[in-house]
């Protein structure tokens, strides 16, 4: 099976449907979306029409609630969001259709694929929690249930492996357009393909993965979109400013 890994897309269409178009070319079976679909930018609704699409013709695997998800749809107070990221939350939860409510709604904050993979939104060990220094990833690798050979993560918006063989971690930080990863089947790993809708790493580029299970394969890509489009739109609807300049420097 080749899962595409999404995460943090965010409401960002332009940048979902420019991974979209370039994943196609590369071929995939199925969705894995890490948490964090709606919040920050301004097309929650042409965001959750895509993923129904996709859940209508089987191709949606696992969907993850993310934080910005549960504040969007009521589950959950914005009181832990900073200014900006309670604004577009609550703009969000105006925005949304009951419909795509309702669907956020019924998703899971974690679920399991084929043996062997977890997928979340920030840790294995806890939901909301973020994987990002080298201690964190170490005590999430070493706790992984015994059966769980690759959790994909997102929550960040950084593009990192972790990786644990022979008791060593790795830490693999790609920075590349395109990264390559042949998965050691002794070994554990914490993938985080980045955020489709708001890289945090200094890179404008949205970011995604592919894994095929089959041949225990991961690759990682950058692909530019039109970030204009999306500032435009991040304007019109009244959006913080701030959401629009922060998409060209990527972070
Ligand atoms: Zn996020």
């Amino acid at each position: 099976m080749r899962y595409l890994l999404l995460s943090d897309v965010h409401a960002n269409l332009e940048a979902l449907q420019a991974v979209l178009d370039h994943a196609d070319k590369r071929g995939w079976d199925k969705i894995l979306s890490l948490g964090d679909e709606v919040g920050y930018n301004p097309s929650p609704n042409e965001v959750m029409e895509i993923f129904c699409k996709y859940e209508d013709e089987g191709r949606l695997e696992s969907v993850i609630l993310g934080n910005h998800d549960k504040v969007a749809v009521g589950q959950c107070n914005a009181e832990n969001f900073n200014e900006r990221a309670r604004k577009s939350a609550l703009w969000t939860q105006e925005q949304l259709l009951p419909e795509y409510v309702k669907w956020l709604e019924s998703l899971a904050d974690m679920a399991f694929v084929e043996e062997d993979i977890q997928v979340v939104h920030g840790s294995p060990l806890d939901p909301d929690a973020y994987i990002s220094h080298p201690a964190e990833a170490r005590f999430a690798l070493d706790n992984l249930e015994p059966n769980i050979r690759i959790c994909f993560h997102g929550h960040t918006h950084l593009v990192m492996v972790h990786e644990l063989v022979d008791k060593n971690m790795n830490r693999l930080i790609p920075t590349q357009d395109e990264f390559v990863l042949d998965i050691d089947k002794n070994g554990k790993y914490l993938v985080n393909p980045g955020s489709v809708g708001q890289p945090r790493d200094n890179n404008s580029k949205a970011a995604y993965g592919i894994f095929d299970s089959k041949q225990s394969r991961l690759w990682l890509y950058r692909v530019p979109y039109d970030i204009a489009a999306v500032q435009e739109k991040i304007f019109l609807a009244g959006l913080p400013e701030i959401n629009a300049s922060r998409l060209s420097k990527g972070w």
